[in-house]
C-alpha cells in the first residue's frame, strides 16, 4: 500500500485541475491524474474537409470554409415551437446562409454572442438545399472564430481528435478536458531520459502530447503518438531489463559437466542432430552452466526436435548431480513425454534394474490418477534424488513435491500454463536457488512480438525440421456442403483401407450440454465479426454418426475425452499406437505432442471453435512419418464467409511463423504467451507488437542499457515509477519479488 501511493504521488490528481464534469468523463476510463489523462490518446482523427471557396460548394457535400458574418436575423417560427436564427455569411466571392432552429431564448442569445457581425468564422458542415428560397444552405453548421491568415487556416484544417466515449460523455468534455491538461505538461513525469529522446529524434515530452492531442497536421500526431509508442516499449523494456538484472543477481545451480549421459545418449540415437537442434544444444548448454538461472523459451514447429533438444540438457543437469522435471499441460501427455523419454533413454534411464548402463539414471513420471502405493515409490524417488528426470504436469510445481536437487526445469507448452512458473520456482532449487527453466512451444512467435512479450526470456529458435517427414496438406471443407462432406470421409475411408489411422477431433465431449459460443473473429479493421454458427457437434454424438456412415461400414472407432478416467485414457491411446482403432474421436486431449506415427488424416469439426495454434498442432499429429498427412477444417460456416475465410488462410499457411502472424492480427498478442506477459501485454495501450517493431527494438537497446549502468534505477526515479505503475495495472493482485 506504501508503494502504491508513492507511485501516484508523481501526477497531479485531475479533480484538481478539471471542472467535475471532465475529471468523472475521464475516470470513468479510470483516468485519474495528469500523466495518464495525457497519455490517453484519441482513438483517431477526423482530418475536417479542404477549405472552400463558397462558389465552388455543393449540395451534400462536407465543407470547411472561412467567412464574414454579414447579418444575424431571428424570429419566433410560426408553424412550429421555437425560434429560427439564420446567419448570413460571405467569403467574398458568394454568400451563404447558415440556418440554426432552437428552442429556447437562451440559445438565440448564445449564438449571437458569438457571431457578431463583421466577425470571421471557420464552419464546418454538409451543404443543403433550401426549396423554399432555392439556395445553397448550412444547417446547425459547426463554428469557431479563426484568423484569415496562413496560421489561422492551418488551424482551421487540423486533425481533431476523437476520443473513446460512453455514454452521456460528449466529445467536447474529453478535449476541453486534455487541452486544460496541455497547459500543465512541463510538469508530466518523464519516464525515458532526455538525452534518449533526442537521440532518437523524438519530440520531447511536452511537445509530444501537443502534437497528439491538439495536432495541427497528420505528421504531427504521427510525431506525438511515436514518443508515446517509444515511451510506453521502454518502460515495459526496462521491467525486462531489470528482471534479468535480478536473473544475474540469483545463483542457480552449475549445470557444466560434459559427461557420461550426454555422450552415451548421443551415442544411442539413432539420426543425427541437425544443425539447428546442436547449436542451441551448445547455446543452452553455456547458459545452464552459467550459476544464474537461465530463462529460455525454445521454439519450433510441430515436429522440429524440440524434446530431443531438451531432453539433452536434461542430462547435462543430471550428469552435473542435479535433477530436471519435464512439465506437461495434461497427464496424457506427461505420459507419453515418459514414454517417449523412456524408449529415446534406453538402458541408460533403467537405473536399479538388471538390463541398466552402469552411469544410468531413473525417469520417473509422477501424476495425481497414480495409486498410492506407486506414487508414494515415486515420490520417495524423487525426493532421494535416484531419480534424475521426472516427468508430470505442472501440479509438480504446485503441489508440495520435494526434490532432491532441482536443476533445471522443462515446460512443454507454455501458452497452457501461465508463465508465472519463474516466479513459483524461484526456492524450488537446492538451497534456495533458482532453477534453471525452459520453455517449448510449437507456436513460434515473430521476433519483435516475442521482444515485447516475452523480453525477459531467451528465445531460442529451431528453424528447420528433420527431413523424414512427409508433411501436411490442409483443406478447409464446408459442413453445409453435403458432397464436400461425403468427399472428405470417403478420403478418410480410403486410408483406413490402406491401413492408416484418422483423427476426429471434436470441439465437446457431449451435446446434451452447454455449447461454449464459438470466439468471435476479428475483420481486418479490427471489428468483430458476430459468430453465427451451429451447436458444436459433440464426440459422443460424432462417434455414433460416424458409425452409420457407410462410407466408414466395418472402421473400428473409438472415443476419447478428458472425462475418462486416467486408466481408460491411457488403453484408448495404447489401443490406437497398436492399430487397434482406426478412427478416434476425441476433444483436444490429443492436440499437444500426442505420437501416432501411423495416423494420416486430422478431420477437425467445427474447426472455428479452435485457436490458430491449436489447429496448427492438431495437424501436426498427422504426417509425422512417411505418410503424407491429410488434414480437413470442417465448418457449418458458409464459404466465403468470414470463419470459412479464417480457416481457409490457416490452411494456407505453410508454416509456424505465418500462422503466428495471423494468430497475433486476430488475437493481439496476449494469448500467444503465458498469463504474466500477456498481463503485460492486454495493458499495452498505443503499442503494436507488429506495427511498432523498430521501437520496440530501439526501446529495448536504450532500456537495457539504462538499467546495465542504474540498476536501481536510483538516478532514474520517474522510470522506477512507471515501472512500479505498468506492473500494478498488469497485475495489480501480485506482489512482485
Ligand atoms: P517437437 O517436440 O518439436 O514437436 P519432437 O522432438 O517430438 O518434435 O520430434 C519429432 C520427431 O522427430 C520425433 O519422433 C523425434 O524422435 C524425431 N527427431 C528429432 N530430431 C531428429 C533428427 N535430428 N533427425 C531425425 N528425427 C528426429
Ligand atoms: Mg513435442
Amino acid at each position: 500500500m506504501a508503494r502504491r501511493q508513492e507511485a501516484s504521488r508523481g501526477s497531479m490528481p485531475l479533480k484538481e485541475l478539471l471542472i467535475s464534469k471532465e475529471s468523472k468523463a475521464m475516470a470513468s476510463f479510470g483516468v485519474r491524474d495528469l500523466d495518464t489523462m495525457m497519455r490517453f490518446a484519441p482513438r483517431r482523427y477526423v482530418v475536417p474537409a479542404p477549405l472552400r471557396s463558397l462558389r465552388e460548394i455543393r449540395q451534400g457535400e462536407e465543407v470547411s470554409a472561412i467567412v464574414e458574418v454579414t447579418s444575424v436575423h431571428d424570429r419566433a417560427m410560426r408553424s412550429r415551437y421555437g425560434f429560427l436564427l439564420e446567419v448570413s455569411v460571405t467569403d467574398g466571392t458568394e454568400s451563404l446562409p447558415l440556418t440554426f432552429f432552437l428552442t429556447k431564448q437562451h440559445q438565440v442569445d448564445w449564438h449571437r454572442g458569438r457571431l457578431p457581425v463583421g466577425a470571421l468564422i471557420l464552419v464546418r458542415g454538409t451543404v443543403g438545399y433550401d426549396d423554399f428560397r432555392e439556395a445553397l444552405q448550412l444547417t446547425h453548421p459547426a463554428y469557431e472564430p479563426v484568423e484569415d491568415t496562413d496560421e489561422g487556416r492551418a488551424w482551421a484544417q487540423r486533425p481533431r481528435p476523437v476520443y473513446p466515449l460512453k455514454q452521456n460523455i460528449a466529445q467536447g468534455t474529453m478535449r476541453s478536458a486534455t487541452e486544460k491538461g496541455l497547459e500543465f505538461a512541463g510538469s508530466l513525469s518523464r519516464p525515458v531520459p532526455e538525452e534518449v529522446i533526442a537521440r532518437r529524434g523524438l519530440p520531447p515530452l511536452e511537445e509530444a502530447v501537443r502534437l497528439v492531442h491538439v495536432p495541427l497536421t497528420t505528421e504531427d500526431t504521427r510525431r506525438g503518438m511515436a514518443h508515446l509508442r517509444f515511451e510506453e516499449a521502454f518502460v515495459l523494456q526496462s521491467v525486462f531489463a531489470q528482471r534479468r538484472a535480478q536473473d544475474e543477481r540469483t545463483p542457480a545451480p552449475v549445470l557444466a559437466a560434459e559427461g557420461p549421459l550426454q555422450g552415451l545418449f548421443d551415442e544411442r540415437l539413432p539420426f543425427d542432430l541437425t544443425a539447428g537442434q546442436r547449436e542451441i544444444g551448445d547455446e543452452l548448454a553455456a547458459r545452464i552452466a552459467h550459476g544464474h538461472p537461465t530463462s529460455a523459451l525454445l521454439q519450433g514447429d510441430v515436429g522440429s526436435g524440440k524434446t530431443v533438444v531438451a531432453l539433452r540438457a536434461m542430462l547435462r543437469a543430471v550428469d552435473s548431480g542435479h535433477q530436471a522435471a519435464l512439465l506437461a499441460p495434461t497427464e496424457v501427455l506427461a505420459e507419453q513425454h515418459h514414454r517417449t523419454l523412456t524408449t529415446l533413454l534406453g538402458e541408460l534411464a533403467r537405473a536399479g534394474q538388471l538390463d541398466a548402463h552402469p552411469e544410468a539414471t531413473r525417469v520417473r513420471l509422477l501424476t495425481g490418477s497414480q495409486r498410492t502405493s506407486h506414487r508414494r515409490e515415486t515420490l520417495l524417488d524423487v525426493t532421494s534424488g535416484q531419480a534424475g528426470i521426472v516427468v508430470g504436469t505442472h501440479a509438480l510445481l504446485t503441489e508440495n513435491v520435494e526434490f532432491a536437487s532441482l536443476g533445471l526445469v522443462v515446460i512443454d507448452e507454455q501458452h497452457r500454463f501461465g508463465v508465472d512458473h519463474r516466479r513459483r520456482l524461484r526456492a524450488k532449487g537446492p538451497s534456495g536457488q533458482s532453477p534453471h527453466v525452459i520453455v517449448m512451444t510449437a507456436t513460434p512467435i515473430p521476433r519483435t512480438a516475442a521482444l515485447a512479450t516475452v523480453g525477459d526470456l531467451d528465445v531460442l529458435t529451431l528453424r528447420e525440421s528433420p527431413g523424414r517427414r512427409a508433411g501436411v496438406t490442409s483443406f478447409v471443407v464446408h459442413e453445409k456442403l453435403p458432397a464436400w462432406e461425403q468427399r472428405m470421409w470417403q478420403r478418410a475411408a480410403e486410408e483406413i483401407a490402406a491401413g492408416r489411422q484418422v483423427f476426429v477431433v471434436c470441439a465437446r465431449i457431449d451435446e446434451d450440454e452447454a455449447d461454449a459460443p464459438a470466439p468471435p473473429l476479428l475483420d481486418e479493421d479490427g471489428t468483430e465479426q458476430p459468430p453465427a454458427l451451429e451447436p458444436a457437434r459433440g464426440v459422443h454424438q460424432s462417434a455414433l454418426r460416424l458409425a452409420e456412415r457407410p462410407e466408414l461400414a466395418g472402421a473400428r472407432i473409438g472415443i476419447l475425452h478428458g472425462r475418462l478416467s486416467g486408466e481408460e485414457k491411457q488403453q484408448v491411446m495404447k489401443q490406437m499406437v497398436d492399430g487397434e482403432i482406426d478412427l478416434l474421436v476425441s476433444t483436444t486431449v490429443i492436440e499437444v505432442g500426442v505420437d501416432v506415427p501411423n495416423a494420416s488424416v486430422m478431420i477437425v469439426l467445427d474447426a472455428e471453435r479452435f485457436g490458430v495454434s491449436q489447429l496448427h498442432q492438431l495437424r501436426g499429429r498427422v504426417g509425422r512419418a512417411e505418410h503424407p498427412g491429410i488434414a480437413f477444417f470442417d465448418t457449418s460456416a458458409m464459404v466465403g464467409q468470414e470463419h470459412s475465410q479464417h480457416l481457409q488462410r490457416i490452411a494456407d499457411a505453410a508454416d509456424g511463423f505465418e500462422l503466428a502472424e495471423l494468430d497475433l492480427r486476430r488475437r493481439g498478442a496476449g494469448d500467444l504467451v503465458g498469463e504474466e506477459q500477456s498481463g503485460l501485454q492486454r495493458t499495452l495501450k498505443h503499442l503494436d507488437v507488429l506495427r511498432d517493431a523498430r521501437a520496440i527494438e530501439q526501446a529495448r537497446e536504450d532500456a537495457f542499457a539504462v538499467v546495465e549502468s542504474d540498476p536501481e534505477l536510483t538516478a532514474h526515479p520517474a522510470l522506477a515509477r512507471a515501472i512500479e505503475d505498468r506492473l500494478r495495472d498488469a497485475d495489480p493482485d501480485v506482489e512482485r519479488s
